[in-house]
């Protein structure tokens, strides 16, 4: 065991200071050059900023802010610039000045991208690094970007939820709680009713913005590539999407992602996935999911956060798919990674409260990796479902049965979660029980904790409240009896429907939407598909030769993260025989 107080540990993990034999290595890859007082290496907002490591003299790292500048770290010999964005190829969070003259390495995006993909040393030291330093901004808020919202409003959720789930730092301001949230909109020139505003890098103002101009103004994606054609297009960065991006670029493939949301898909919105290979103590699907995302970009590959396919035209060759904001990008083979999304409750207010009390996952504000965490000790929740997601959000939602015990969550980076600790769950399912929907280490945790309710043959009637919910009202179908309670929070894991209707009639889907693949594709459909080739087709291969479908939305797929992630390691390989033939 190391007798190294923990704290030093992971601060010589963040700013490790590298060797003489390391640097000669890094040489190799970039140029030695002077540096004189004051010279700024990089500002907040530098598109593509360089790499550098110091030799001699002093670099000075701070977040610019409003008029001053809030400290980071000041790098000295040996040690190294840089987090995540160097890897994702985003903009700078951060402002690098000289503040000792000496001499520097430096080395463009490429070169670095070059060197971690063969140098595994140094892969491991930088991507370790760039992680923590990462975890370090978000946890203390210490980005260019600034949200000014109210906690009543769904459309503040909404954004919170996609800064949060792209592992964006910046720091939250709330109208209700906030006094200084009216100088600051006054400052920018937008009044309260305009909120959610999010102000990029302290100069562009936007009022309650999309997700794609959010992800625009923040430089989430560099311009898609629209003459090039891709060897592998993957729709949806989902375990299985980032696998197949993970496989496809380390193998030599130029791979293109589209994401509508985030990265990371349903397991993104998990607070912890216990069964994932490897995890033993469990890993939070939004700490996964950020790891396979910087994973896939350190080998080439390009993620276009926030952008949809809208149409597949799997007609044409090189297959076309046009996007939701009109560009169209071409590739020589595509793979569906779409996943699905939960089902909804037919209930007729149910638009109403949609992300003001009803949501389909647990929100990041309640996962606490936000700064301000609701107070949940006061609040009835109500899950509803039968399946395992149901399950682990009510087990996380409840909190440990004695919320006094050690949990195992103080590892930041592995798991940025706390427990919740809300006052009680309700667990509604229409079935008589959850055996045949839930695995069995969930059902005797749920039966066994003191504040979960499991309200078998159970089904909502109706949702109450002005502006955010307020009352649900249950009936059970075996006692017939009726009950309104005090709850402002309903989480909703009742099954799933593809994500599907960007593919249209291309493909084979079954009856409910699903991409069949492989076996699963009748003589009939192969027919009617018209498959030209002699060969049928390869296990996840769908009825267009060349389109694969991958993970939860391919029809019959085992729903779990390590079966996603198997079938987008899997497909690669069959693309790489497809683009052969
Ligand atoms: C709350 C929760 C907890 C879970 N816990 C576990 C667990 O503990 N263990 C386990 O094994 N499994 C768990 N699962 C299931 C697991 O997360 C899924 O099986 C897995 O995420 C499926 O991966 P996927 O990549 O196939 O699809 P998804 O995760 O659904 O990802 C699909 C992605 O495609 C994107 N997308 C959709 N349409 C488009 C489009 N037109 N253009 C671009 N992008 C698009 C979506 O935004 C999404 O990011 C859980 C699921 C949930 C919801």
């Amino acid at each position: 065991m190391s007798s190294v107080p923990r704290q030093y540990e992971r601060q010589a993990q963040t700013f490790p200071t590298l060797s003489t034999e390391q640097i000669a290595r890094i040489e190799r890859h970039g140029r030695r050059r002077q540096t004189r007082r004051g010279e700024l290496l990089y500002d907040q907002g530098t598109e593509a900023p360089s790499f550098f490591v110091v030799i001699s003299g002093k670099v000075d790292v701070v977040r610019p802010h409003k008029d001053k500048e809030d400290p980071i770290i000041v790098l000295g010999p040996g040690q190294f610039t840089g987090e995540v964005n160097l890897v994702t190829g985003r903009r700078s969070l951060a402002r690098a000045r000289v503040i000792e003259e000496g001499e520097v390495l430096e080395l463009d995006g490429d070169a670095l991208r070059a060197l971690v993909q063969t140098d595994s040393e140094l892969s491991e030291l930088f991507m370790r690094a760039f992680i923590l330093r990462r975890v370090n901004l978000i946890q203390l808020g210490l980005g260019d970007a600034v949200l000014i919202g109210s906690h009543h409003s769904a459309s503040t959720l909404r954004l919170r939820e996609f800064l949060v789930r792209n592992g964006h730092p910046h720091n939250y301001v709330d109208v209700e709680s906030d006094s200084d949230a009216e100088k600051i909109l006054h400052h920018f020139g937008v009044g309260v009713e305009d909120v959610p505003v999010v102000i990029c890098r302290g100069e562009v103002v936007l009022r309650n913005p999309t997700v794609e101009q959010v992800a625009d103004c923040l430089g989430f994606n560099a311009a898609i590539d629209v003459e090039s054609v891709h060897d592998l297009l993957v729709v949806g960065a989902g375990p299985a999407g980032l696998a197949a991006a993970v496989y496809g670029a380390s193998e030599g493939l130029d791979v293109l992602v589209l994401e509508t949301h985030a990265p990371g898909g349903q397991a993104g919105s998990s607070s912890k996935i216990e069964n994932y290979l490897g995890f033993p103590t469990g890993i939070s699907g939004q700490a996964l999911a950020g790891r396979a995302f910087t994973q896939a970009q350190k080998f080439g590959a390009r993620v276009a956060i926030a952008r949809s396919a809208a149409k597949l035209r799997c007609t044409e060759r090189p297959f076309a798919v046009q996007l939701s904001t009109g560009e169209v990008v071409h590739a020589r083979s595509v793979v569906i990674a779409s996943g699905v999304q939960y089902r909804k409750l037919p209930l007729a207010r149910l638009a109403e409260f949609e992300n003001a009390g009803v949501y389909y996952y647990v929100p990041a504000d309640v996962l606490g990796v936000l700064k301000e965490p609701q107070v949940w000790s006061d609040e009835e929740v109500v899950v509803v479902g039968g399946g395992n997601s149901a399950g682990q959000a009510a087990v996380f939602l409840a909190g440990p049965p004695d919320p006094d015990s050690p949990d195992n969550l103080d590892n930041p980076v592995k798991n940025p979660v706390k427990p919740v600790n809300a006052k009680h769950v309700h667990m509604l399912v229409r079935s008589t029980g959850l055996a045949a929907s839930m695995s069995r280490y969930l059902i005797s945790r749920i039966e066994s904790h003191p504040r979960i309710t499991l309200r078998t043959e159970t089904e909502i009637e109706a949702l109450e409240g002005d502006g955010h919910l307020e009352r649900v009202r249950w009936r059970c179908s075996r006692t017939g009896t009726v009950e309104t309670h005090p709850i402002r929070h309903v989480f909703s894991m009742t099954g799933a429907v593809p994500n599907t209707v960007w593919v249209g009639s291309c493909v084979a889907l079954d009856d409910i939407g699903f991409v069949k693949a492989g076996g699963e594709i009748s003589s009939d459909e192969l027919t009617a598909a018209h498959w030209p080739l002699r060969r049928p087709p390869y296990l996840l291969e769908t009825s267009v030769p060349g389109v694969f479908a991958v993970g939860d939305v391919r029809a019959g797929s085992v729903k779990r993260c390590a079966t996603a992630v198997g079938e987008g390691a899997m497909c690669v390989q069959m693309v790489h025989k497809s683009l052969a033939e």
